[in-house]
């Protein structure tokens, strides 16, 4: 674990002019608060926010954000509230922890593949200041690293799948790839550990789990690269079990036929030296066609920078290229986090430090992917959306504005004809409350309970209107040739009719 110290200088060893006072104020005060509480491994809890500080500070994000990440289970798990947090720590890290304890109260227990991407919107939504997700995705990875504490199986494959459907591909979105991997691997292992083990023992017997297959192609494409007086940085490494067996299925390959197990990286001063570079490896090794992809001039949603390529190594093995800039390097690296490094001015509070999310917003705009463009135009179109939840976890998403009785005409017209209470988060609430991002939402019903006219008041949607505005109209008639039998018809024939009836509509409004 981290010590006080070490964190801190950690975050000045990036961020020089650092309020040090906050962070150990925050380090105080999250160990006090998680006083005696320990995680399912034994280790005390408070290691567990400090490893989540020591992700975001590996990432170099601002101080209050560090801050933020040793504070961001106080309000959930220990009796600070949120006052407390904003009262010792400002509005900012009192806006981050907020925005962190709204995302832990979130959970994706639906099957269903259609919904991860309603949910991953909804955590998109709820996040409110990026910072928010970045926390979230550190948290999310000290608690895979630790998965296997956990006891209950039920409970660990709910978090391997959560994380995969969810954490994996928002990771990715942000440009996270380190801990998309992660993620993806941890998952794997947990919810399918005879294929990773199967696949991570087949990498094995190709003796790639030493580096020096792997240091003897670096030296060679450095020396290739050197000829042409192109000075670069070269890495390699064996791709994750989990990319390899998801290549295995979806191109229906065998583990032989895979290109994939092998990555090398080289990165080049200059853009005008990524293309050179690629010109001198086509002509150095056979090329494996098809897989030439230009991530440079159209670069991926996410900022994702790159050429692509794959070619047969010097020793006969199948090989994948990325080239790129050092600039490239550091945001396919960081991702998000790695604006904060090139433009953030810590000390502005003008609001310009959000500049680039703005900026992030506006890349994910432009893009010539139509899968991708589709998945913008997704993004704009949510926003006008709400997400809440039934009680079972069940998400239904509605347009912004929507009541409690609109949530219950989406589930079906009976339940929503009969609202009776609704409680929001456990709270018992008015009818009429606006549904918020998150909310889970109950709906009680009564056989006894029929729509009223308030209610056309303050629905949305318009199957609700529809509905009401039809039981409305229904009832009305009913009550005209109630009161005309009436005038006509002796006081026994009107209780037979209404037993012979035994509609529970007509039922209601004899009651009412
Ligand atoms: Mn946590």
């Amino acid at each position: 674990m981290l010590r006080q110290y070490e964190l801190v200088e950690l975050v000045k060893a990036y961020d020089p002019g650092i309020n040090e006072n906050l962070l150990n104020k925050a380090y105080v005060f999250s160990l006090r608060a998680h006083g005696t509480q320990v995680r399912e491994s034994g280790d005390p809890y408070f290691s567990h926010p400090v490893e989540v500080a020591g992700t975001l500070a590996e990432l170099k994000l601002d101080h209050i954000t560090i801050a933020a990440a040793l504070l961001h289970d106080t309000v959930e798990d220990t009796v600070a509230t949120l006052d407390d947090i904003e009262k010792n720590f400002g509005e900012q890290v009192a806006f981050l922890v907020g925005g962190v304890t709204k995302l832990s109260k979130l959970s994706f227990t639906s099957d269903n593949a259609a919904q991860a991407e309603n949910f991953r919107k909804l955590v998109l939504a709820m996040a409110d200041d990026i910072r928010v997700l970045l926390i979230k995705l550190a948290d999310r990875q000290h608690n895979m690293l630790t998965l296997h504490y956990i006891k209950d199986p039920n409970r660990r494959k709910k978090i391997a799948q959560e994380t995969l459907d969810i954490f994996a591909p928002l990771a990715s979105r942000v440009g996270l790839q380190n801990m998309k991997e992660k993620f993806e691997d941890l998952a794997f292992k947990e919810l399918n550990p005879q294929a990773y083990e199967s696949t991570y023992n087949r990498l094995n017997n190709l003796s790639l789990s030493s580096d020096e297959p792997i240091k003897e192609i670096v030296d060679d494409l450095k020396s290739v690269l050197d000829k042409a007086n192109i000075s670069a940085r070269v890495f390699g490494r064996v791709k994750t079990p989990y990319s390899i067996w998801k290549k295995m299925l979806t191109r229906n390959t065998t583990f032989e036929q895979l290109c994939d197990i092998l990555a090398f990286r080289i990165v080049v001063k200059t853009l005008p030296e990524c293309y050179q570079a690629l010109g001198i490896l086509h002509n150095s090794y056979w090329v494996i066609p098809g897989r030439f992809k230009d991530y440079i001039s159209t670069p991926k949603v996410n900022n994702y920078q790159s050429l692509h390529t794959a070619v047969i190594s010097p020793k006969y093995q199948r090989m994948e290229i990325q080239i790129r800039t050092e600039k490239m390097d550091m945001i396919a690296e960081y991702g998000i986090a790695a604006h904060w490094q090139y433009k953030q001015n810590v000390h502005a509070h003008d609001g310009t430090q959000y500049q680039w999310i703005r900026s992030l917003l506006q890349l994910m705009k432009q893009t010539n992917n139509p899968n991708e463009f589709l998945e913008n135009t997704k993004m704009e179109m949510f926003q006008d959306q709400v997400f809440c939840f039934t009680e079972r976890g069940e998400l239904i998403v509605l347009p912004k504005g929507v009541t409690p009785i609109d949530f219950a005409y989406a589930i079906d017209s009976w339940t929503g004809d009969h609202v009776s209470d609704v409680n929001i988060n456990g709270k018992s609430m008015p009818l009429r409350t606006v549904l918020k991002n998150g909310d889970q939402v109950q709906i009680i019903t009564s056989e006894s309970q029929t729509p009223l006219p308030s209610w056309e008041e303050f629905v949305r949607t318009g199957r609700a209107r529809a509905r009401i505005r039809q039981f409305l109209k229904q009832a009305e008639k009913e009550m005209a040739d109630k009161s005309r039998e009436n005038e006509h018809k002796p006081e026994e024939d009107r209780v037979e009719r209404n037993i012979m009836g035994g509609d529970i509509t007509e039922d209601n409004i004899i009651k009412g």
